[in-house]
């Protein structure tokens, strides 16, 4: 095994991946492969982007790092940029989606400790949820496979089912600091908030002066035809964290918040060492310039509705192997009746990449400026996987 010296945390196949052009990871042998899943949402504008490429290309000739001990121009930009088109006030940068989401956790509970009320320092997540792999983040989401021999007790966290606006107001006590749900739950399972939840759960929220958080490292920047998929609920979140896709495959992360939210968050509170990197942010604002494209985002809303309506078509055809899509823009889910594992695997023998959620969900996350050509390939693929499976 080549990769024998790695921790055993994950397994891929064989394949290795030797450069990128667009929508397509070529092996050195020369195979193309057409990736719908962009490293998990994260290639939001497929590999070797010459934007994204002249912008790291830029400031890796410039400076590498200072550390936040100095002002960083594109990070102080990019955060303008940020909140000049969201709810935002204030934002917070780190390296990955877990560590944006902990500054998240970390903000709600000191905005009650900053107001004296320093009972109120427990969250509410959602069942089937996903926030990372750290301690604090695994505890929010509460999934007892990745909370398994890592801690005692639940950590501060109460969990209740996602869209069932009943067990949320009741588990909702004196000592509930905030509420932390995806507005799309990504892994688990491809499943948009019900029509009318988040507005209520945002009441809620009002009602009981506690904070709400929404995690947006998968469904954000841009992925559902918005740039924040809180949008479409037309409510405003108090904090929000996203990633992925913000780097488009340079790592970062950010916390974004709101005034009220974040100015309990002073000198000595919080910090990071690499986050807010300058070689980071440089590539963050060349994303956001493609993303704020004129009509970009609306380009967004029509290939899903295209790559929606194939699948559909796909699913009426192999009603054996496919059922329902499901998911918001290009955060695409559809059902199998057969193993997910095994369409996986046998999609990639046929050059389609894919990924997987819940336990019976395809996964795909093309990046957000596929072609209809792209579309087609990719369908094509699939119906012949389907026609091909007895
Ligand atoms: C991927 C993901 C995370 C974790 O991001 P990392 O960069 O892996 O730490 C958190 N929340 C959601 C919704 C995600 O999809």
């Amino acid at each position: 095994m080549p990769h024998s010296s790695l921790m055993a945390t994950y397994a891929p196949p064989e394949i290795l991946f030797e450069k990128g052009e667009g929508a397509y990871l070529i092996t050195r042998e020369g195979d193309r492969y057409l990736d719908f899943i962009s490293g998990i949402a994260v290639t939001a504008f497929g590999h070797n982007h010459p934007h994204l490429v002249a912008a790291l290309k830029n400031q890796a000739e410039k400076y590498w790092h200072t550390s936040n001990m100095f002002r960083v121009e594109h990070g102080e930009r990019l955060a303008e940029r940020l909140c000049a088109n969201s709810f935002a006030d204030r934002v917070f940068f780190g390296n990955s989606g877990a560590e944006a989401v902990e500054a998240g956790l970390k903000m709600m509970r000191r905005y009650h400790f900053d107001r004296g009320d320093t009972k109120r320092n427990r969250i509410i997540g959602m069942h089937n949820a996903f926030h990372g792999r750290t301690i604090a983040t695994v505890a929010a989401a509460g999934n007892p496979s990745h909370t398994k021999g890592f801690f005692e007790g639940d950590l501060g966290c109460d969990h209740v089912p996602f869209g069932d606006i009943q067990a949320l107001e009741t588990a909702i006590t004196e000592k509930t600091a905030g509420v932390i749900l995806e507005p799309v739950q990504g892994e688990g399972g491809i499943l948009p908030a019900p029509e009318g939840y988040l507005k209520a759960v945002r009441n809620l929220c009002d009602q009981h002066g506690i904070l709400l958080m929404v995690d947006e490292i998968q469904c954000g920047m841009g992925r559902t035809g918005k740039l924040f998929a809180y949008e479409w609920a037309g409510i405003e979140p108090d904090i929000l964290s996203s990633a992925k896709g913000l780097g488009g495959g340079f790592p970062v992360g950010a916390c974004l918040a709101s005034e009220k939210a974040a100015s309990c968050m002073v000198v000595g509170t919080h910090g990071s060492t690499f986050g807010g990197n300058p070689l980071a942010t440089a590539v963050g604002n060349a994303v956001l310039d493609l993303l704020l494209e004129n009509g970009f985002l609306e380009q967004v809303t029509a290939k899903s509705l295209k790559l929606r309506e194939g699948l559909q078509q796909l699913a009426g055809k192999h009603p054996a192997i496919l059922g329902d899509v499901q998911g918001l823009g290009l955060m695409l889910g559809i059902k199998c009746h057969v193993p997910n594992t095994e369409m996986l695997a046998r999609l990639r023998d046929a050059k389609l990449l894919t990924g997987r959620a819940g336990s019976d969900i395809l996964r795909l996350l093309p990046p957000l400026n596929l072609t209809d050509q792209h579309i087609e390939e990719a369908l094509e693929i699939l119906d012949k996987t389907c026609a091909h499976w007895g």
